[in-house]
């Protein structure tokens, strides 16, 4: 199985030593990930991975771990075309693009907007984005929060419907939600969001286990 992983921080790699495949021998994962300056992928996992953090070495998972370091990428994995292109974060962070036939699945998980709240978007998030089926993307704050926050590496609701509306995205997942979010408080943000783009486009609020066809 193939795991693409947008950057190493921890709310994105905390999952992996819990995979419960791991534990078993005859699995096989290979990571896609960022290309690191100062070590390779194996390493810095291990880093991460690692006693009194947690409570075995990486290497104890029975499981074979392989990584592919990537940064402006296309690559064919097991009949999937995948684009990888940087995106505006907190050191490198990836968005990926994934095609099978007709179908595009885009994820950007973290995207810093412009500081200074501009809807603006690079031409690599851009490219991710077009025509995209289904665009999972950060929303970690609604406008008015962004200011006190805007070098944290993330974005507004209305950044992500924005760089949907633009990129004729089918359907908009909004994802990375402020951790202090509700159940509630997501309902009210999409009932909103979702009167504002009416029927030009799907509007989901991600939550674990969900599971969207396309
Ligand atoms: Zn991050
Ligand atoms: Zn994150």
């Amino acid at each position: 199985m193939n795991v693409l992983l947008s950057h190493l921080h921890w709310d994105h790699i905390q999952g992996l030593p819990f995979f419960a495949p791991l534990l078993h021998e005859e699995t096989k994962v290979h990571v896609v990930a960022p290309k690191q300056d100062d070590c390779d992928l194996k390493e810095a996992m291990r880093r991460a991975i690692t006693p009194p953090i947690f409570p075995v070495e990486l290497n104890a998972l029975a499981a074979t771990i392989t990584y592919q370091p990537v940064t402006n990428e296309t690559l064919k994995i097991d009949g999937f075309d995948i684009t990888s292109r940087a995106v505006p974060h907190v050191g490198l962070t990836l968005g990926f693009r994934v095609q099978w036939q007709d179908k595009v699945v885009t994820y950007i998980p973290d995207h810093q907007q412009p500081l200074n709240g501009a809807v603006e978007f690079t031409d690599g998030a851009l490219e991710l984005m077009r025509d995209a089926d289904l665009l999972i993307h950060d929303a970690q704050y609604l406008p008015e929060e962004f200011p006190r926050r805007s070098n944290w590496g993330h974005c507004t609701t209305e950044f992500a419907v924005q760089g949907a509306r633009r990129s004729n995205v089918k359907h908009l997942a909004l994802f990375h939600h402020d951790p202090g979010r509700t159940d509630d408080s997501l309902d009210r943000i999409h009932d909103a969001l979702d009167a504002e783009t009416g029927k030009s486009m799907r509007l989901s609020t991600a939550r674990e286990g969900l599971t969207l066809e396309i």
